[in-house]
C-alpha cells in the first residue's frame, strides 16, 4: 500500500512536543515556521539510523561498507534527478550544503564578461541576489504586491540587453508571500534571448512538483537548486541539478581531494562532474536523508500535498482577515485566483513584529518568524520603504535595535499542520489584538529576539551540553 498523505503528515517528528508558555503551563508546540526549516520525517530519521552501522567512506575504499556507501550515494543522486525530471547524461546532480552555496557556485562558474548581466526580480531571497551581484551587473525587475513580475517588461529588458544577459534567476515560490513564479514562461523568454534559466526552488520543492523538462523544450529549466532542510530532511544538504556540459566545461570553483584524475607537482587534471564538483568527503547521511524524504513526498504525490496546503492557506487567510488590526501582505484573498504556497506575511497594528512573534510563542506556543526574511528589497517594497531610509535602518541595526527595523511576521505551513494549528495562531493573535501581550518582554541581543523577563530554556541533558 503506498504511503497516504495522512500517514506522511503523522510522520513528522516532534509535532506533539509540548513547550512552556507564560503562567507555568505547557502547550503542544504549533510549528508555523516551515519556510525556514521543516521538522524531519520519521522515515528520514529511520533511514539515517538504519544506515549508520554500514556508514563508511564514499568513493574512497575497497572495503565492503565503502562499496555499499558509494552505491547508496549513487542511488540517491538518481532519486534527486527523478524528483525534478532531469535525465542523465544531459544532467548532473551536485550535492553541497544548502541553496545558498549552490547559487554561489553557479555564479562563480558562469563565464561572465564585462557588461554581462544577470536578471533577477525584487522578490528574491538574498541567496538568489547577492551571489549574482558578486560576478555580474544585476538587473532587478520590479514586482507587484504579490511578488509577480511583469513578463512583458522582462521581455522588453531581455530584448534591450540581448546578447548580454547570461542568466535569469527566479524563485519558484516566494519565502515572503508564497507567490509562485511562472518558471517555464520565464525560461522561455530567457532562452529566446540567449540566456540561461536558474530556478531557486528552496521554497517550491517541498510543496509542488518540479519538472526541469527536456533541454529541447524552450521552457526548460537549466538549473534547479534547493535545500533538504526545508523538505523534511534536516541534515545539511543542498542540491544543484544542471547541465553536465556546464559543469564539465568550467573551472571547478572549489578544489581539493576526490575531484581529480591526476595531480602532478605543477598540474591538476579535474575529474568529470559530479566528482569534479564535490571536493572533499560528501555528506552521505544528509544525502540519504534527502533521498528518503523525496521518496516519501513522491509516493504521496504533490496533488495531495498541494490540496492540503491550499485548504489550509484559504482557511488561514479567511480567519486572519477577521482579526482586528491585522494587516495581510501579498495576496489577501481567501481563495486566491493563482496558486501560492502556504506562506502568509502579516503585521498587527501597534505591535512590533519581533515582539509579536515572541508573544505568539510564549502565549500560544506558536512558532513563527519575524523580520525581513533575507529578502530586504522585497520587504522594503511591500512596506513602502525607499533607499533614502537605508542609513536610518542601518543605524538601527548597528545599534542592536533590530526590532525597530520595519518587518513582518510570517506563518508558513508544512504537511503536518492542521486547521487546529491555524485556530491556535488566530486565537493567540486575537487575544494580543484585544488586550496586548500578557507578558513583559525584553530584547535579548544573544538571540536577536524578544524573550520574556526571567525566561529559561529547557536543554535536554542527554545532549551533554
Ligand atoms: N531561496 C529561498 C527562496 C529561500 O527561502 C531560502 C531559505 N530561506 C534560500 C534561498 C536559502 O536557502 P538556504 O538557507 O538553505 O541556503
Amino acid at each position: 500500500m503506498p504511503l497516504t498523505f495522512e500517514q506522511l503528515a503523522a510522520s513528522c517528528v516532534g509535532t506533539d512536543t509540548t513547550v512552556p508558555v507564560l503562567g507555568g503551563r505547557r502547550l503542544r508546540y504549533v510549528n508555523l515556521d516551515n519556510a525556514a526549516t521543516t521538522p524531519a520525517l520519521k522515515q528520514v530519521q529511520d533511514a539515517v539510523a538504519s544506515f549508520l552501522p554500514t556508514y563508511s567512506s564514499v568513493h574512497r575504499g575497497a572495503g565492503y561498507k565503502s562499496l555499499v556507501s558509494t552505491e547508496v550515494f549513487d542511488r540517491c543522486r538518481k532519486r534527486v534527478a527523478e524528483f525534478v525530471g532531469a535525465r542523465f547524461p544531459h544532467a548532473t546532480v551536485v550535492f553541497g550544503k544548502n541553496t545558498t552555496e549552490m547559487v554561489n557556485r553557479i555564479a562563480r562558474r558562469l563565464r561572465v564578461e564585462a557588461g554581462d548581466r544577470v536578471f533577477i526580480s525584487d522578490i528574491e531571497h538574498h541567496s538568489n541576489d547577492l551571489p549574482w551581484r558578486k560576478v555580474a551587473d544585476v538587473l532587478r525587475l520590479p514586482v507587484d504586491h504579490r511578488g509577480a513580475m511583469d513578463l512583458n517588461r522582462l521581455e522588453e529588458e531581455l530584448r534591450r540587453h540581448a546578447g548580454k544577459v547570461k542568466l535569469v534567476a527566479a524563485s519558484g515560490a516566494s519565502n515572503v508571500t508564497g507567490h509562485q513564479a511562472p518558471l517555464h514562461e520565464i525560461a522561455k523568454l530567457a532562452h529566446r534571448y540567449g540566456a540561461l534559466m536558474m530556478a531557486d526552488c528552496a521554497q517550491l520543492a517541498p510543496h509542488r512538483a518540479i519538472d526541469v523538462r527536456s533541454p529541447d523544450d524552450p521552457g526548460h529549466l537549466d538549473f534547479v537548486v534547493f535545500s533538504a532542510h526545508k523538505m523534511y530532511a534536516p541534515f545539511g544538504v543542498g542540491v544543484v541539478v544542471g547541465p553536465r556540459q556546464f559543469f564539465n566545461g568550467t573551472e571547478p570553483d572549489q578544489v581539493g581531494g576526490g575531484m581529480v584524475d591526476l595531480v602532478t607537482a605543477d598540474r591538476a587534471y579535474w575529474s568529470s562532474t559530479p566528482d569534479r564538483d564535490e571536493p572533499g568527503t560528501p555528506n552521505l547521511l544528509g544525502v540519504i536523508a534527502l533521498a528518503r524524504a523525496i521518496g516519501c513526498l513522491m509516493e504521496v504525490g504533490f496533488d495531495a500535498i498541494a490540496a492540503h496546503e491550499r485548504d489550509l492557506t484559504a482557511y488561514a487567510l479567511e480567519k486572519l482577515n477577521a482579526v482586528p488590526g491585522l494587516a495581510l501582505y501579498g495576496d489577501k484573498a481567501p481563495v486566491a485566483g493563482e496558486d501560492r504556497i502556504g506562506v502568509i506575511p502579516f503585521n498587527l497594528a501597534g505591535q512590533p513584529h519581533a515582539r509579536l512573534a515572541s508573544a505568539l510563542s510564549w502565549e500560544g506556543a506558536v512558532g513563527v518568524r519575524s523580520g525581513c526574511f533575507c529578502a530586504h528589497p522585497f520587504i522594503q517594497h511591500l512596506m513602502g520603504i525607499t533607499d533614502a531610509d537605508a542609513p536610518n535602518l542601518l543605524a538601527k541595526v548597528h545599534d542592536k535595535s533590530r526590532p525597530d527595523v520595519p518587518g513582518l511576521v510570517r506563518m508558513s505551513f508544512g504537511l503536518f499542520n492542521t486547521r487546529e494549528d491555524v485556530d491556535r495562531a488566530v486565537a493567540t493573535l486575537g487575544a494580543i489584538a484585544r488586550e496586548g501581550p500578557r507578558g513583559e518582554y525584553r530584547f535579548d541581543s544573544k538571540f536577536d529576539e524578544y524573550v520574556p523577563v526571567g525566561c529559561e530554556l529547557e536543554i535536554d541533558p542527554r545532549l551533554g551540553l
